[in-house]
């Protein structure tokens, strides 16, 4: 038997195995024997994912073992690649893979591709965020056409385009709607392409779509700013379920389109994990709670166009979305915008100790106290309290509610009266 041969047995008694533990297999085979003509002597499985298989560079080159894999480990429409420096097989079949151009499968399809027996797959570029299909042949080793000079890309399917929107889509496009900055919604925006090319719509159909959930924003209502008519149950629907239990909303919203795009919920939701307690009950707990509070601030944040209401700066790093009645204490109001402002970190925990406050007409008011401070702080006050006796930068949408507002400013003036007591 050749080596070749023997190989493609050794890999066809391990296939069944790899699959029944849905796992991924290190094969480490002993370069010397093997290249003399043995079979690999020593083979160490580790089980992590399907999606990686580390195997001998030299060897994958020699046998022609990417040939070999592709036929035996995975279906007929996957393709994957041999990463030269980390000698690791990638597959790239399933949303959320990446290719070795650092292009992201987004979605695949059933419509004919131009290559023989292929289908489109939609591919973002992940360096610009570019929507392109692609043949699910060439998926694997596609560059952008955009910055990598790619060929040019083909049409992205809208197969979707016409049919009733389900329920989920609405969910999802609530999602968005609700991060997307005011004013944002049109079709050249890159999250409301991304939106159409997921869902296999047409960008005019997301854009629409989402200028229909304006149209049953109370506060826009108010502004007289009327959202497209002819809109869909659907959008009220999914409206009022967020209105009855924005906590389960929220991250429902989060994990269907962490689902669709085959990434995790703590990635979709930009939520920090290196402080998480392993896999279990506890963690769920958590996660939960951050994605809702992640949420919350890409809710208050998007609304203010990214800018501190009191200062105007701009800087996201050092932006806060503040809870105007904290999170601990109002559970009615955690994920309600319009109990948040856009504050930056310093004036948000001047606002948090009631240092700060904001009239119910919006006008700022800075505590007195801070005046009695050291030498060295006197700059950084008189900073502060310059802020003092002027008027809110209001938001777009999701106006600060006045009445959180005469209730902080109660708890502060309170605060104050101790103080001088
Ligand atoms: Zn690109």
């Amino acid at each position: 038997m050749k080596v070749t041969e023997r190989l493609e047995s050794t890999y066809r008694n391990l296939a069944p195995r790899w699959n029944q533990q849905g796992g991924d297999a290190a094969y480490i085979p002993d370069h010397r024997t093997a290249s003399a003509g043995f079979a690999p002597r020593s083979l160490s499985l580790s089980f992590t994912h399907l999606n990686s298989l580390l195997l001998d560079r030299d060897l994958a080159h020699l046998y022609g073992v990417e040939d070999l894999v592709k036929r035996l480990l995975f279906p007929v429409e996957t393709s994957f690649y041999i990463n030269p420096q980390a000698v690791r097989v990638c597959a790239v079949k399933a949303p959320g893979d990446i290719n070795r151009n650092d292009q992201q499968l987004l979605r695949r399809t059933e419509e004919p591709g131009t290559d023989h027996n292929a289908r489109v797959w939609v591919l973002k570029c992940r360096q610009c965020l570019n929507i392109y299909g692609s043949n699910s042949t060439d998926g694997w080793e596609r560059k952008c056409p955009k910055c990598q000079k790619g060929k040019a890309g083909l049409t992205v399917p809208t197969e979707r385009d016409g049919e009733d929107w389900t329920r989920e889509e609405h969910i999802i496009a609530f999602q968005l709607y609700n991060k997307i900055e005011f004013g944002t919604i049109h079709m050249r925006n890159p999250e409301v392409i991304e939106l159409a090319a997921l869902l296999g719509r047409t960008v005019g159909s997301a854009s629409l779509k989402l200028a229909n959930f304006s149209r049953l924003d109370p506060f826009l209502k108010r502004r007289n700013i009327k959202g497209l008519p002819h809109g869909a149950k659907g959008e009220e629907a999914v409206w009022f379920e967020f209105a009855r239990d924005p906590e389960w909303l929220a991250f429902e919203s989060e994990r269907l389109l962490a689902e669709r795009e085959g990434r995790s919920v703590e990635e979709v939701a930009q939520i920090e994990t290196d402080d998480l307690p392993p896999p279990g009950k506890e963690r769920e707990v958590i996660v939960r709670v951050r994605v809702n509070q992640s949420f919350f601030r890409r809710r208050v944040l998007s609304a203010y166009g990214f800018r501190c209401c009191v200062t105007g700066f701009s800087v996201r790093p050092l932006l806060v979305a503040s809870h105007i009645i904290p999170w601990a204490i109002d559970h009615t109001n955690r994920l309600n915008p319009r109990n948040g402002l856009c504050l930056n970190a310093l004036h948000d925990r001047a606002f948090d100790s009631h240092l700060m406050w904001i009239e119910p007409d919006f006008v700022i008011r800075l505590s007195p106290d801070l005046r009695r401070v050291t030498a060295e702080s006197k700059q950084t006050v008189e900073w502060l309290l310059s802020f003092d006796g002027k008027q809110l930068i209001l938001p777009k949408r999701f106006q600060p509610d006045c009445e959180l507002l005469a209730k902080h400013a109660l708890g502060a003036r309170k605060k104050l009266e101790l103080i001088r007591l």
